[in-house]
């Protein structure tokens, strides 16, 4: 049951997307999925062999860029002589290694790529470089384009996002009512991982107006190429005032975590990218004797509760084509992993699996949310032009494989959505899950003569998660009147919160605390910076009717983020509202668990 899509074989430079015949959708039905729900499920098409955006390039020799990384060519007067990244590099391995990273056949010119330059992109180049790309677009009748202010940076930078659309206009309404998917694609959370951010800014220039503006007939596109612009300003992961905003999107205590909540819950989209780099060199040397390999490293949200229908999207619409580009560029991909800090620990881990990072919490907002690493912290310049090659190769994967697939992913949407809300009050949920061990033959590379050397590790795969706390699936949550910065943080994910109208009572289960401490919030690479300690608590549940005033919250568990909810709610996690102290108190939370008889009311 596979389906070949109809390609032109060409050795020019294919109009793409647009022009080209549309995928048969094969009326498959997913059976097993099918058969727990009522509500119609969008067909189900495996991908191609070949998927339209990773057409083989040419076997012609050709000065032009290869067909598959969507790039305007830049004229020859402009371009270095010698790639940029190159310069001033000290590499931190032999020539040999370095040999293994050719620069690719295309060169990149944004600000940061220039000749000579020592510096990144800088943060006033991006809004001028944004603002530029924007004018350029509304040259082209029909395309909708504006540079969004959404939010400040700790140290009052303007954090801004570009919208590209062909919907009557850039606000959120004019676009939903499109019924187009949406793209978001997110750069530079951290701020010592420039490749992405740089790759945005190509990314934005092709669909603006270059090789990548025929996509935008099939979808939306929301580009913030820098989250952290204070980290990037000083060549630091962490935001500036330390904390790791890629471990905050759940509990949203940074301004630049907000306003990226804030775009996702205004815009909606169906499919995000994270897009990092990763540690080449560091621990790994120490731990390993290596340098790590791999031009990409990919992973989807793996996170407890997320809908079977979503990770399959991910997996086989997105990750597989997504290997095949790259490959077709000769760029080498593996799974992200990553290691801890402490150099005695030499467990390899995928990325995590707590509802905190950007990857996982988009997944709970039943987006289709994917991570791209490219191989670069650490490393200064050294290969910038192929570690951006390999970004933009991957970004232009998914946004072609979302152009393919709109249709598709339009029904999507509405089914996740309509699923997850249906299970209010059903069945159990997962509250904790963990990785699962196993072992991995992990390619690395010597050091000294570059070649291939395979590690045998422990891996931690976060592809099967082992539950390690399950409860029974509430209607809903009540919170006490005072959770009002709970309610503000479930609200800007975009969380449906009702006030109490009138005193009354629901059958709920309070938690009762049976041992509590105070700890650290950890992922796979050690402790978290955030700079507070958590509460670890232990509970027990007890069932009963339980008073509730005017005032106090309801927040219903049927809705399309009731798995996000969960995650906040339930106390006794890392992640929790509870452990951060957003929530105050363990009795300011209680699980309902027979839908609410009383008034209730909407929130202005
Ligand atoms: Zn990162």
């Amino acid at each position: 049951m596979t389906t070949t899509m109809p390609r032109t074989q060409t050795t020019q430079r294919p109009a793409p997307y647009a022009h080209r015949p549309r995928p048969l959708a094969l009326l498959v039905p997913l059976a097993l999925l099918a058969a727990c729900t009522s509500v119609p499920l969008p067909p189900w098409t495996p991908p191609s062999a070949q998927p339209a955006a990773v057409a083989p390039a040419p076997t012609a020799p050709r000065p032009a860029p290869p067909v598959a990384v969507q790039v305007t060519p830049v004229a020859p007067a402009t371009l270095p002589s010698s790639p940029a990244a190159q310069a001033e590099a000290p590499a931190p391995y032999s020539a040999a290694v370095a040999a293994r990273f050719p620069a690719p056949s295309v060169t990149y010119n944004t600000p940061g790529l220039q000749a000579g330059r020592s510096s990144f992109t800088t943060q006033a180049e991006i809004q001028a470089w944004l603002r530029e790309q924007a004018a350029a677009a509304t040259r082209t009748p029909g395309i909708r384009a504006s540079v969004l202010p959404i939010g400040r940076s700790q140290r009052g930078e303007t954090l801004e996002a570009l919208v590209l659309t062909r919907a009557g206009g850039t606000d959120p309404a004019l676009m939903q009512a499109a019924g187009k998917p949406t793209v978001l694609l997110v750069g530079q959370q951290h701020g010592d991982e420039p490749a992405g951010s740089e790759a945005l800014l190509v990314i934005a220039r092709e669909l603006a107006q270059g090789l990548l503006q025929p996509v935008l007939e099939r979808i939306n596109v929301v580009i913030v190429p820098r989250g952290n612009p204070d980290g990037a300003a000083i060549d630091q992961r962490a935001t500036s005032g330390g904390l790791d905003m890629n471990r905050d999107h759940l509990l949203l205590n940074t301004p630049e975590a907000q306003a990226l909540a804030r775009l996702a819950r205004d815009y909606n989209p169906t499919v995000v990218v994270d897009a990092h780099e990763y540690t080449v060199v560091g621990r790994y040397l120490q731990k390993f004797g290596t340098v790590q390999k791999f031009d990409a490293l990919f992973q989807y949200a793996t996170t407890a509760n997320l809908p079977e229908f979503l990770t399959k999207a991910a997996e086989e619409w997105y990750r597989r084509p997504l290997l095949v580009a790259l490959k077709g560029q000769n760029l080498s991909s593996e799974w992200y992993y990553t290691t801890s800090s402490d150099l005695a620990d030499k467990k390899i881990s995928m990325g995590g699996t707590q509802p905190d990072t950007g990857r996982n919490v988009n997944g709970l907002k039943n987006a289709i949310s994917l991570l791209i690493e490219t191989r670069g912290v650490g490393i200064g310049r050294l290969h910038i032009q192929r570690r951006v090659h390999t970004q933009v190769t991957a970004i232009t994967s998914v946004l072609a494989s979302t152009a393919q697939r709109a249709n598709e992913l339009q029904q999507l949407r509405p089914y996740l959505d309509k699923e997850v809300s249906a299970q209010a009050c059903k069945e159990q949920a997962i509250v904790e899950a963990a990785p699962t061990a196993a072992q991995y033959e992990l390619l690395m590379l010597d050091p000294v003569t570059g070649a291939d050397k395979a590690v045998s590790v422990d891996w931690d795969s976060a592809l099967a998660l082992r539950t390690l706390k399950a409860r029974a699936r509430p209607c809903g949550y009540w919170l006490s009147a005072a959770s009002t910065v709970a309610v503000d943080r479930l609200r800007l994910h975009g969380v449906q919160v009702m006030r109490v109208a009138e005193q009354g009572s629901m059958l709920g289960d309070s938690y009762r605390e049976t041992a509590s401490t105070s700890g650290e919030r950890l992922d796979v690479r050690g402790a978290i910076a955030d700079g507070n300690a958590i509460i670890k608590v232990q509970v027990s549940l007890a069932r009963g009717v339980v008073d509730v005033p005017r005032g106090s919250y309801y927040v219903p568990l049927n809705q399309p983020m009731a798995n996000l909810v969960m995650a906040a709610l339930e106390p006794d996690t890392q992640s929790s509202f509870f452990a951060n102290q957003i929530l105050q108190g363990l009795q300011s939370t209680v699980r309902v668990m027979a839908d609410p008889t009383i008034k209730l009311e909407e929130l202005n």
